[in-house]
């Protein structure tokens, strides 16, 4: 290490900002000082650098832009459709979160576990449970982690427990404090839990905070159904009607959309939070990727733990090109390019959860890295080595992961 322990080199091949919407590979060395990214020099690896060198890959932290914290220990549980799957396996999950403790633990335990798969942002939902999410949101800051976590607004059909009245969940959300890099969500679970008066509500609590809203939308067609029956109205007017749909709000899933839905989304939101992993776990349907960035929507993309199995975000990405090429054989959609999904879930996602300068090495950006050390370099070869790291990539590969320059994570 230098004599001044913030300030310190890594080379390698680094992953860099190409284009609006891209990333390229290039051999260089990056100088980090006081928890930012100084510079960056192209050109053969620094001789001696303090970290990373000679047969290393540089990675901006990835981010996750759709997860649920306390489903972390409720991963796999098969053959459910995603109504059922609520109500028998993670709404008693999320019971466990009224012991404050317990979601302290298990914010920094999902947290730990996603900085090994080099995730150092995120757009979380908590639980119901005031002071649950705020040990979230201060669990997750403690690890120099950046994006949201929302206290999930549900007032009615749910178990009781679950259950708080729209008047003292929305003064509850509004205590909410940021801390670190982490800031507060306003989170209607989705329209199934949540009355005219909550969602109401939550669009003016957005309003007056200036946070970002997130919620779920047409993940499945019988929770599109339901929520006609309930509210009377499609989807996404339920959540028009109710300000929900902001430049600032992400939602998860929109797989059952039609082009009216989507024109109407192209002129407020920020993006649907695209879960590919979650989909085939919970058979919800196919996203229309191409259809949906077509429309003029944004999209970024998503882990959603625990109905999606994966906490890599690169098997994350991997999925939404599988996906995506299914899809094109039903519509001839051009399936994205891998630079795309790189740039997705590094600098892509952080943008979209509001993170200035996240997931890219440019100067000024928090100095959040992932440190590789692949053990072939067979994808350094290939016709395009950035779908070929996409394939062949490994979790093990990773050996350190940082936040604002602060070894987080270590192999
Ligand atoms: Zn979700």
């Amino acid at each position: 290490m230098s004599a001044r322990p913030d300030t310190f080199t890594i080379a390698g091949t680094l992953m860099v900002p190409h284009g609006a919407e891209g990333v390229r590979l290039v051999e260089g060395t990056l100088f980090v000082r006081e928890g930012r990214v100084e510079g960056m020099r192209e050109g053969p690896p620094a001789a001696a650098p303090d970290m990373g060198g000679e047969g290393w890959l540089v990675l901006p932290g990835l981010a996750d832009c759709h997860l649920h914290l306390p489903q972390f220990d409720s991963i796999g549980a098969d053959g459910l459709e995603l109504l059922d799957w609520l109500e028998s396996v993670i709404f008693p999950a999320e019971m466990r979160w009224a012991d404050t403790d317990f979601a302290r633990e298990m914010s920094l335990k999902a947290a730990r576990e996603l900085l090994s798969f080099g995730t150092t942002a995120v757009g979380a939902y908590a639980t119901v449970h005031h002071e649950g999410t705020q040990a979230a949101i201060d669990a997750l800051a403690s690890l120099g982690m950046r994006g949201v976590v929302g206290q999930v607004l549900m007032d009615q059909n749910a178990p009781g427990d679950l259950l708080v009245p729209a008047s003292a969940a929305l003064s509850q959300a509004m205590a909410l404090r940021g801390c670190g890099g982490m800031m507060p969500a306003v989170t209607p679970r989705f329209a199934v839990s949540c009355s005219e008066k909550l969602l109401r509500g939550a669009g003016e609590l957005a309003a007056k905070t200036g946070w970002m809203i997130q919620t779920h939308l047409a993940e499945t067609e019988r929770e599109c159904e339901y929520v006609r029956t309930i509210h009377g109205a499609a989807y996404v007017e339920v959540y028009r009607a109710a300000g929900l749909l902001t430049p600032a709000t992400l939602l998860g899933h929109g797989i059952h959309l039609d082009e009216r839905d989507l024109s109407t989304l192209a002129t407020c939101v920020a993006g649907i939070a695209h879960c590919p992993t979650a989909n085939t776990f919970l058979s919800a349907g196919e996203f229309r990727l191409a259809a949906t960035l077509h429309a003029g929507v944004g999209v970024c993309v998503g882990s959603d733990v625990g109905a999606g199995p994966d906490r890599s975000m690169v098997r994350v990405a991997r999925a939404m090109l599988e996906t995506a090429k299914r899809v094109a054989l039903k519509d001839a959609s051009a399936p994205p390019t891998a630079s795309w999904c790189w740039w997705r879930i590094t600098g892509g996602n952080a943008a979209a959860l509001g993170i200035a300068q996240g997931g890219t090495l440019e100067a000024g950006a928090p100095a959040d890295l992932v440190l590789v050390r692949p053990t072939t370099d067979a994808w350094s070869r290939a016709a395009d080595p950035l779908s070929a790291l996409l394939y062949s990539w490994d979790d093990r590969w990773i050996k350190a992961t940082l936040t604002g320059g602060r070894r987080v994570f270590e192999a």
